[in-house]
């Protein structure tokens, strides 16, 4: 059964590049109806919180988005634990004492000579002796886990292809730190191992990572789930941005974007499928692949997406928004009103002006004209189609034409030059609203 887990620190709120990655996570799963986890990487306790948690699970409640089950690092701190003695006593992870500073001219040498910066595993060639005395001195040890420069560091990933790598050319990770606290390496290939994970999908600024992660599947017995490493979000300007970062799920929830519009502009951005204005996830799940990704960073843009999420308001039921539309605004003025809308709230507004009152503009040469409109939506059979028999009888009355006969009676009629099909909006005003508002009263 395909299983994938998306599994953000909650050292922050989800932002967009998160969030694509979640929704690649549990298309994926849904399409193959399989699991779709989600696993909160809270193994550093000082910058998680509580609080980060509730919120990335109500932003993905509110994107859609609903895991199978949820799992947390910090309540599995015990199966790291045998897992890390199992591998020290194989050999496979061994103490390390040197400092930062230490590392860093280290480093620096290697640099210098024009090498690779990689460790020089000096820890792994220290006797007994020389251990005891580092501890006696206070030192405590920092852990690393040992690459087998034997062994292969491979993979076949769904978007980047055959990927290959040296592991004489990585250095031995640290896994853990001197306080005992965990790194995310080794931890999150233990949880992908014990939570039966088969898909891996995350940014590609892990692909380094999945290279390290390949020999810790190994070393612990089991093969390594498929992985599919996907290019980066750019901001609109080609570069990644700090505001792209920062872009919460709030910040588009309260600018009127539809849940399926991100979901839909996120699902396919840098695809090679086009994004479509669709007002349900379904046909994005059926038609997804990974083979159709990209590997150039794919650019989020905010224009882009509002004029998807209002290509999708002008396709949403009644059904869909009634809870969010104005008490009174029923089937037919949802009907009249959505063509014009981008987002769901700005019905509203529209709606304002249905029903009245607005501070009605001056009517200028117009006032002989609005009198004449006046009295003839008098006269008009209101129940059929009141707008085509008020301007037809207007035409015939004054000669006025286009613009000079519409306009006028719009700006009468609603407060302003522009908006929503007059036909539509006319029987919502209604017969006594109109006459009231074309004598200007
Ligand atoms: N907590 C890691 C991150 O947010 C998870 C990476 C992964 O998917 O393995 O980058």
């Amino acid at each position: 059964m395909v299983t994938t887990r998306f599994a953000p620190s909650p050292t922050g709120r989800l932002h967009v590049g998160n969030l694509r990655t979640a929704i690649h996570n549990w298309m994926w799963a849904r399409k193959a109806g399989g699991r779709f986890l989600l696993r909160i990487d809270d193994t550093d306790a000082e910058r998680s919180s509580e609080e980060n948690v509730e919120a990335i699970r109500e932003d993905l409640a509110w994107i859609g988005l609903v895991p199978d089950a949820e799992e947390r690092q910090s309540a599995r701190f015990a199966i790291y634990e045998s897992h890390f003695e199992t591998l020290r006593a194989a050999g496979r992870i061994y103490p390390a004492y040197e400092t930062p500073q230490e590392l860093d001219l280290k480093r620096k040498i290697l640099l210098g000579r024009g090498l690779p910066p990689v460790y020089d595993r000096a820890a792994l060639n220290l006797s007994e002796a020389e251990r005891a005395a580092l501890e006696a001195e206070g030192r405590r040890p920092h852990w690393r886990f040992r690459l087998d420069h034997d062994a292969p560091m491979e993979w076949d990933d769904m978007v980047r292809g055959p990927q290959r790598f040296d592991p004489e050319k990585i250095s031995d990770p640290v896994i853990r730190r001197e306080d005992g606290s965990w790194l995310y390496l080794l931890p999150s290939v233990i949880d992908d191992i014990d939570l039966g994970i088969t898909d891996v999908v995350r940014g590609e600024d892990h692909v380094t990572n999945t290279a390290v992660q390949v020999q810790m599947f190994a070393a612990l017995g089991a093969q390594p789930p498929r992985f599919a490493h996907e290019a980066l979000l750019t901001g609109a300007e080609g570069k990644l941005s700090k505001r792209l970062g920062s872009l919460g799920i709030d910040h588009f929830r309260e600018g009127g974007i539809e849940p399926v519009a991100l979901v839909a502009l996120l699902a396919r951005l840098g695809t090679s499928d086009p994004v479509e204005a669709v007002t349900r996830p379904q046909p994005l799940i059926e038609t997804m692949d990974f083979a159709r990704f990209g590997r150039a960073p794919a650019r989020f843009d905010e224009g882009e997406l509002a004029g998807l999420n209002a290509r999708i308001v002008h396709q949403l039921d009644y059904d869909a928004v009634a809870d969010r539309l104005p008490d009174t605004m029923e089937r037919e003025g949802w009907a009249a009103i959505r063509p014009n809308l981008s987002t769901v709230g700005e019905a509203a507004n529209w709606w304002a002006i249905v029903e009245g009152p607005f501070d009605a503009p001056v009517p200028g040469d117009d006032v002989e004209y609005l009198a004449q409109a006046a009295a003839l939506a008098d006269e008009i059979d209101w129940r059929d189609d009141p707008w085509r028999a008020l301007t037809g009888a207007l035409k015939e009355r004054t000669g006025r034409k286009g613009k000079a006969l519409f306009l006028p009676l719009r700006r009468a009629l609603t407060g302003l030059g522009h908006g929503p099909d007059m036909a539509a909006l006319l029987p919502l005003i209604g017969r006594e609203r109109a006459i009231k508002r074309l004598r200007g009263q």
